[in-house]
């Protein structure tokens, strides 16, 4: 059966290329009919918090990513905290010595360097009088001298390793303290995983946790080493190209449908195969992901955005009500420019913000309402002031046509050089969204008390 793991080192915040990772076990489980697990790599103890394991909990939730063994989720291969499963890595230390796998080394850390493996050849003899003595001494793996070691990954093809480059390794240290690459294979064993899924960067790591696997008699999982997140200039992924991390894209309004989507290929997907799985690096693109979050945002049905958008208004203090016929509309009207919740700000209050006399006074206004215009607006604002505009208002859509339509009669305009100018003086900008429902819109606003927009 289809097992896998994602294993976050609890060391700070799920970056965007973890959560990748994550997917792309959570998908080949879901897509395979197999188990998702979570484990917490909090083997480095002055580097690991209860926070930053708590912050990447809840940003895989936030994606949806449920596991369906490790942290507050109960399985038959627990506990699923490195930090929890000590007796465990003891265990299969002492297997390796009884078989000889791993030796006892009494250098310390300056003889180190020089003497490697002064100890690979010792005699029980000698071995036995360091111990009588009290020597410190770590765990240390027997590196075949010669030789290679290849595997064939899922995502990188073939690859091979020269063994007698790399030198006996230590396992477990002088305090008993068992070493990273050791539990990682310990712990993929003993939890049946049959495929590891991580980043490209942990490659040289598979080396030294083959040779464990072959040593305890265990069966190697199958790999698939996913490549790194890249900056749309191919440079590593950093703070200077903007969010890095899960949390900050959930903190700025974005979907987690949409990110998830965005990173499971950086394009859509129908169906999740980890043959199709890049070998290069994935470019990251925030803009992308923005786009996408607009189509995510703008998919479904259209309750759900004015909902969304609702909430988000009345939580800024844009609006003192989360809902009704007003938000729908200005929703409606609004959508299309609004790629991830918090734009809808910008939108209504530029909907909305055009007190009369700022307008005939704006910038954008004045070529619009130069000298031979001058008679324009004086019309337009004799016909608001006296309370004609408003009134055709209050008769929705056919009395706003008429009253157009008479307006342009009575300046001999129609067309651009009618819309135009009104636009500038309804709205105080030269474009925007479709005019007649920006202004039913707004003089609905302001007769409900929701915001008094033509109080100017
Ligand atoms: N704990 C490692 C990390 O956070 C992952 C190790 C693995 O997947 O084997 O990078």
């Amino acid at each position: 059966p289809v097992r896998v793991r994602f294993a976050p080192s609890p060391t700070g915040n799920l970056h965007v290329g973890g959560a990748r990772t994550a997917l792309f076990n959570y998908l080949f489980a879901r897509s395979n009919g197999g188990k998702f697990v979570l484990r917490i790599e909090d083997t480095d103890l002055e580097r690991s918090t209860k926070e930053s394991e708590e912050a990447v909990l809840n940003d895989l939730s936030w994606l949806g990513l449920d596991w369906d063994e490790g942290p507050g989720v109960d399985g038959d291969y627990g506990p699923y905290r490195q930090s929890e499963r000590n007796t465990l890595y003891k265990q299969y230390a002492e297997k390796l010595l009884e078989s000889g796998h791993v030796y006892c080394c009494f250098c310390s850390s300056e003889e180190l360097e020089k003497m490697k493996e002064i100890w690979a050849n010792a005699t029980d003899k000698e071995v036995q009088e360091e111990l009588e003595r009290g020597t410190p001494y770590t765990y240390r793996f027997r590196v075949p001298k010669e030789g290679s070691l290849k595997i064939n990954d899922l995502i990188q093809g073939e690859v091979s390793w020269n063994l007698n480059t790399l030198g006996d390794f230590v396992i477990m240290r002088s305090n008993g303290q068992p070493v990273y690459n050791f539990c990682v294979t310990v712990d993929d064993a003993t939890m049946a995983i049959s495929h590891v899924i991580r980043a490209e960067e942990h490659l040289p790591n598979t080396l030294r946790q083959a040779l464990i696997y072959k040593a305890l008699g265990f069966q190697m999982p199958d790999c698939a080493h996913v490549s790194l997140i890249l900056a749309p200039d191919r440079s590593k992924l950093s703070k200077r190209h903007g969010a890095t991390s899960v949390g900050q894209y959930r903190e700025m309004g974005y979907l987690p449908q949409a990110m998830v989507n965005y990173l499971a290929l950086l394009g859509w997907v129908e169906k999740f195969s980890i043959g199709r799985v890049n070998k290069s690096g994935a470019i990251f693109d925030s803009t992308k992901l923005r786009w996408m979050n607009g189509q995510h945002l703008r998919a479904p049905p259209s309750e759900q955005l004015t909902k969304l958008i609702g909430e988000q208004w009345k939580s800024t203090g844009i609006l003192a009500e989360a809902e009704g016929s007003f938000i729908e509309e200005a929703v409606q009207l609004l959508k299309d420019g609004i790629d991830i919740t918090p734009d809808s700000d910008k939108a209504l209050s530029n909907l909305l913000s055009y007190p009369l006399h700022d307008t005939l006074s704006s910038v954008e206004a004045k070529p619009v309402l130069e000298d031979k215009l001058s008679e324009f607006a004086a019309s337009f604002i004799a016909a608001y002031d006296s309370g004609e505009l408003v009134g055709a208002l209050e008769e929705g859509h056919a009395g706003w046509q008429k009253w157009v339509k008479s307006f342009g009669k009575s300046l001999k305009r129609k067309g651009k050089s009618l819309f135009m100018p009104l636009r500038v003086l309804l709205t105080g900008k030269l474009h925007g969204p479709d005019m007649r429902t920006s202004v039913l819109l707004l003089h609905k606003a302001g007769k409900s008390g929701i915001i008094a927009p033509l109080a100017g």
